[in-house]
């Protein structure tokens, strides 16, 4: 009997232990440039709401609006009676932006990568995916009954050998920007690498939907991949679009296969109708309101810029994702700690979401920033940086 609440005291102990022990902030506002907590305001440079969105007086009139007709709840999972007009509108216009036939939604990106893998894959099929994808897709390429192979961050050449050495249909999996390097995927090589071997390529494109090509469509359409080279994308509204949820677009045969099989859409209730209708708000302001990426690409060279002056650790990130490369885990933890003191949230990112012995703090930038919020940013960062 006692040997559960063993196992559990002896994980905090270990996390204790190691210096990785994780807790939550509670905040005391809404999402935004300036976020309250313990009474004090603190500039955040920790959220993923790249554009700003999460707190837009639009989309929360939206939201409000469509709570009044909708109600809360959306009451059953899609295929009972959760799905409503709202889900259908916004399945439309994800399609309609991202250039696929179709789009169904997820509640989030882990059910919507975990689901559609586990759907997709059978035993004899191969799985290969970046050493650095998101948890979610390499936790959906395990548990898929798929042979699953890594390979080399970014390596075309390891991935075709990889490919060449593949047994049976074969899916290739990757993030469009990787979540802690900030990086992207050489998608058009890819591509190509994936075509010639008769492989799908599937894209995650958490970071880069929103924030990157024409429109903000996203990575692959800033590659230029049409859907016969991307069959899978994927992508979450709960980054740049500033709500919650995920979606996958793809063909007319992959998503009516997907509402049949994948049992992340199945058994799961609808997500609320109210946000679904704020997500189509939001995705009308992401197009209308182009000045927020231009306004984002000019932060991201200021403090590009600003840290290379400074001599600050970069990483080879053009990305709202600005990771300053730390190496030890308490250390990384202490420099968390003194901007914190400086009233400047940046979350240290640890193992195991990092390799050991790469912990960084993962700097992220928005179009809700000013400039004079990024140079303060930078003093603070060339003040404390060798101190810490
Ligand atoms: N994919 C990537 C690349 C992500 O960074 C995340 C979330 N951080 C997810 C998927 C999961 O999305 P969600 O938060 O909607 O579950």
């Amino acid at each position: 009997m006692e040997a559960f609440p063993q196992r559990l005291r002896a994980l905090l102990d270990e996390r204790h232990a190691t210096g990785l022990y994780r807790q939550c902030l509670t905040l005391e506002s809404a999402q935004g440039p300036l976020v309250r907590l313990d009474g004090r305001d603190y500039l955040n440079f920790c959220s993923n709401d790249y554009l700003g969105l999460a707190a837009h007086p639009r989309i929360v009139a939206s939201l409000r609006e469509a709570a009044t007709t909708w109600g809360v709840g959306s009451g059953a999972s899609h295929l009972v009676c959760g799905h409503s007009a709202p889900h259908r509108e916004l399945e439309e216009a994800l399609a309609e932006f991202t250039g696929r036939p179709r789009a169904l939604l997820f509640s989030s990106g882990y059910a919507a990568n975990t689901g559609v893998l586990q759907a997709l894959l059978k035993p004899g099929d191969t799985v290969l995916q970046d050493r650095l994808n998101h948890a979610s897709l390499l936790d959906g390429g395990l548990h898929s009954g798929a042979r699953f192979r890594r390979f080399a961050h970014n390596d075309c050449d390891a991935l075709a050998r990889r490919l060449a050495q593949a047994e049976g249909p074969t899916l290739v999996a990757v993030d469009g920007v990787f979540s802690m390097d900030g990086d992207s995927a050489p998608l058009e090589e890819l591509a190509r690498l994936c075509s010639e071997q008769e492989a799908w390529l599937m894209v995650d494109d958490a970071h880069g939907f929103g924030v990157l090509g024409a429109n903000g469509a996203g990575s692959v359409a800033a590659a230029g991949l049409n859907e016969t080279q991307v069959p899978i994308l994927m992508a979450t509204l709960g980054k740049a679009l500033g709500t919650s949820g995920a979606f996958i677009a793809g063909s007319e045969l992959l998503i009516e296969a997907l509402i049949q099989s994948t049992r992340n859409y199945i058994y799961t209730t609808a997500m609320p109708p109210a946000i679904a209708a704020a997500s189509v708000t939001a995705l009308a302001v992401l197009r209308e309101e182009a000045w927020r990426r231009d306004h984002l690409g000019d932060l991201i060279t200021l403090f590009r810029a600003g840290a290379k002056a400074l001599g600050l650790p970069l990483m080879a990130s053009t990305s709202a994702i600005q990771p300053l490369l730390v190496g030890d885990a308490g250390q990384a933890m202490l420099l968390s700690q003194r901007l914190r003191e400086q009233g400047l949230l940046i979350s240290a990112i640890r193992p195991p979401t990092v390799a050991a012995g790469t912990s960084r703090l993962r700097i992220t930038l928005s179009a809700a920033h000013d400039s004079a919020q990024v140079e303060r940013l930078l003093a603070t960062l060339g003040d404390l940086w060798p101190h810490a």
